[in-house]
């Protein structure tokens, strides 16, 4: 079994604010550290499900962040960006048997989360796929469907565990907290990682097949930028449209070429 896991920070077990996100913060290595256990609590729970190969995408800021020694020998780890379209599932396809995410976090504008965005919180106010409002889960969710890779297990904030189940009933979840306005309310980090542990176990050896996303013929993408120097720049894209000061539309029939889009312009 080949499993890829994507992870994220600002849904790692108690973040709660950027300077904890921030490499070049004395708050930071806790939640380094945080964030490298949940991932290695991942492996070994795919591990005890029969996993052989294992692929972890760090999928933070600089991508730089898991400490490679706390994971499990035999593991793959993608640091850094490579450029790819597939940002934090970069290098899936349809070789893996599934797809995990953890410490993901609430979309932009949404309060489930201190740190909730969509790809930047510097320039982006919110993403609309087909009309629905958009998390990075399922931006790079939408990849595992096009590939038919499940996506079985995610971790982070308890509003995008909603959000997660309520896309697909067959995933498994785990929520590390819950956020308050700017604060957040967390379980233990040991308890967290061993529901990580357990959950991935779990949810590898149940029906994977439902957790396999339906994948839509077509894609209408809105980016809604939080200043208009945003959308008139994206507005240049090749089949690229303005619908408003700070708000730019296009239609694709290929996910590649809607990451592509998100890739050159945010
Ligand atoms: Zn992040």
């Amino acid at each position: 079994m080949k499993i890829y896991i994507s992870a994220d920070m600002e849904g790692v077990t108690g973040a709660t604010h950027w300077d904890e996100m921030n490499r070049n913060h004395k708050a930071y290595e806790p939640f380094q550290e945080q964030m490298s256990r949940e991932v290695a609590a991942a492996c070994e729970g795919a591990r005890e499900a029969g996993a052989d190969e294992i692929r972890v995408k760090d999928a933070h800021g600089s991508g730089r962040n898991i400490l490679a020694r706390l994971l499990p020998r035999g593991v793959k780890l993608i640091r850094g960006w490579s450029g790819h379209p597939y940002s934090m599932v970069q290098e899936l396809d349809d070789s893996f048997d599934a797809l995990l995410m953890v410490g993901y976090h609430s979309r932009a504008g949404h309060g489930g989360n201190p740190l909730s965005h969509t790809m930047s919180s510097a320039k982006v106010e919110s993403v609309h796929i087909n009309d629905r409002e958009t998390s990075e889960f399922f931006l790079h969710g939408n990849i595992a469907g096009k590939h038919g890779v499940p996506l079985a297990f995610l971790s982070g904030d308890a509003d995008l565990c909603g959000e997660a189940r309520e896309t697909n009933s067959g995933m498994t979840t785990h929520a590390t907290m819950k956020g308050v306005g700017d604060s957040t309310v967390s379980i233990h980090p040991e308890e967290s990682i061993e529901a990580i542990r357990s959950g991935v176990k779990t949810a590898l050896e149940g029906d994977l097949s439902k957790c396999v996303w339906s994948h839509p013929e077509s894609f209408e993408v809105k980016i809604r930028f939080n200043k208009h120097q945003g959308a008139y720049r994206a507005s240049h894209y090749t089949g690229a449209d303005l619908l408003d000061a700070k708000t730019v539309r296009v239609s694709m029939t290929d996910y590649d070429d809607v990451m592509r889009f998100i890739l050159f312009v945010v």
